[in-house]
This record gives structure tokens, sequence and C-alpha cells, in this order.
């Protein structure tokens, strides 16, 4: 078998067709893929202060890399890199040091904020105190607060995330599983507007990518040695319905391109009927958005510190 487009010798078997592309033709697919959606989606716009969500894996770190490269020649755009220290060790240890030099590399400012310094405690103790809670449910909400909370602190008029194809087949899937539509409303390339200060705009330029093809382009680009993984990935709910996403895919090739084109054709319709905005107070204790009197991320620290 040959590359598709140069005869070379081929890299990958791009999912969802027949076409295999050698190392430099995979790269200028992968490339113009990422621009179709910034610009289809208007991701990036005049003036941006763009925060980039970094946690030294792959996914992020190509985003953060084809967003400087995107961006770095405009003199109105500015971009700053944000990561989360939930303080896990031998992984985001290991992961942010990483992360440092790649910044270092590309002279890109990079912020880091500790579960320690706002919490009191890193994840790795809140866990060994507390049995009986979730790893990653304590810890995607305390994470998702930090970075809501410097993203307005900072200015920035838009986060970047690293959500790929993959990872957003499954939050479609689970909330649909746990009866969330409301969350559905703020899925898709770039979250809807809501003219509201407390909310900070969330994009995701590898959105029509799929994790084979972001792990592919990462490692040809040789970005970070070595990625790693969390110690608590596998225990987790999303984890369950990656493998029954990716058995499926295996089964019935094309499946999670087709997840995400059913539900871009539905978004229009959940965020009409779905004016979440109303729903969302401020939390009576931090001020932050929340559906609810006092937020989770209050309720999770109030539970830790008793
Ligand atoms: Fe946190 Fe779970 Fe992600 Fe690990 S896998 S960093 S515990 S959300
Ligand atoms: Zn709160």
């Amino acid at each position: 078998m040959v590359c598709k487009k140069c005869s070379e010798t081929p890299v990958i078997k791009l999912p969802n067709s027949n076409i295999s592309l050698c190392k430099s033709c995979f790269v200028r697919y992968f490339e113009k893929k990422v621009l179709k959606t910034v610009r289809n989606y208007n991701l990036v716009e005049d003036n941006d202060y763009i925060g980039v969500a970094v946690s030294g894996g792959k996914d992020s770190t190509t985003l953060l890399y084809l967003l400087h490269k995107i961006t770095k020649n405009r003199k109105d755009i500015k971009l700053t890199a944000i990561a989360i220290d939930e303080g896990i060790e031998g992984y985001r240890d290991i992961s942010l040091a990483n992360l440092k030099k790649f910044c270092d590399r590309y002279k890109i400012i990079l912020k880091v904020f500790s579960y320690k310094d706002a919490f009191g405690k890193p994840l790795d103790e809140i866990l060994k105190i507390n049995k009986d809670v979730v790893p990653c449910s304590i810890c995607g909400v305390f994470r998702r607060y930090l970075l809501n909370k410097h993203s307005k602190d900072f200015g920035f008029t838009k986060l970047a995330t690293g959500h790929n194809l993959d990872d957003e087949s499954q939050t479609i899937l689970m909330n649909f599983f746990r009866r969330n539509i409301k969350a559905s409303a703020r899925l898709g390339p770039i979250t809807g507007v809501i003219n509201d200060s407390r909310f900070i705009r969330r994009i995701k330029p590898l959105y029509f990518l799929t994790e084979k093809e972001v792990t592919t382009y990462s490692y040809i680009k040789g970005f970070i040695d070595k990625y790693m993984e969390c110690p608590h990935d596998s225990d987790s709910y999303r984890a369950q319905v990656r493998d029954m996403i990716n058995d499926f895919e295996a089964k019935y090739p094309g499946t999670k391109h087709s997840v995400i084109s059913s539900f871009l054709e539905f978004l229009p319709l959940i965020r009409k009927n779905i004016e979440y905005k109303d729903n969302i107070k401020s939390c009576s204790i931090c001020g932050e958005p929340s559906s609810k009197e006092v937020c989770q991320a209050c309720k999770y620290f109030e539970s830790i510190t008793k």
C-alpha cells in the first residue's frame, strides 16, 4: 500500500475512509483540517486573547502548537497557556515538566494553578482522606472551576481546549446515557453565544480529528518524548463509554463520525430549547456560575475540609 497522494510509504490509514497517507501528506491534511474548523466556526477572531488549556498530553500540546502557529504573526491576537496541577504524583508532575520545556521552546507564556493552592490539598491527598470520592468527578469539577475562574481573571476572550472527535463523541453519549441533555447544549466546536461575563466561550479546533489522528500528528512532530496516562483514567465512566464506542468503531467504521454529525444536526435545536443561561445562578459562596444555590466545587471543597 502507498500514500494516496504521493506514493510514499504511508504512516496512517485515515479513520472513516479508505485513504492511507505518508508523513508529510498526513501533516498537511491534519493542519488543513484544523484550519478549516477554525475558519468555518470563527474560532479565532480579531483582537482575541485566547487561553489555551494545556496538560502536557498529546491533544493539548498539539492544540497549543497549532494555535501558536496560526496566531504568531497576528499582532492583535494574544495567546497564553494555562495548566492545572491536580497533584497526582508520577503523572502530572512529569507532564507539567515536559510542558514547561515545550512552552520555553516556543516562547509561549504558561501559567500553572494547583489544587494545593486553591483547595489546600493535592488530589492524591484528597483521595487518601476521602475514600468514597470518585477521582474523576471531583477532579473534573475542580479543574473546570479553576479554568473558568482564572480565564476571567486573565480577561481571555476564549478558552481553547484539546477535545478531539473521540472525546466529543464520548461526551455526547455520556450525556444521553445520564439524561443530561442540558449539558450537551454546551458542546460543539464553539460554545453558544451567551451575553454573560461569567462565561468564557470554549473553542475546540481539534473537534473533527480523531484520537488516532492527533496521536499520529503529535508523534510525527515529536513535541514531547513520552506522554503519560493518569492512573485514575481507567476507573472512569468515560473510560467505559470510550471502550464501548471503540468496540463499535472497530466493527462499524465511521461510527464516531456519525455520532458527531448527527449531534451537530441536533445542536441548534437543543440550544434553542434549552435556555440554560436562565437556570444559571451565581454560587452563594464563591460567585461562580452554578445551577444550584451552592456550586459543586464549593460542595466538594466543604466535604474535603470537614
Ligand atoms: Fe483527573 Fe480523572 Fe483526568 Fe485523572 S483521569 S486527571 S483523575 S479527571
Ligand atoms: Zn461556589
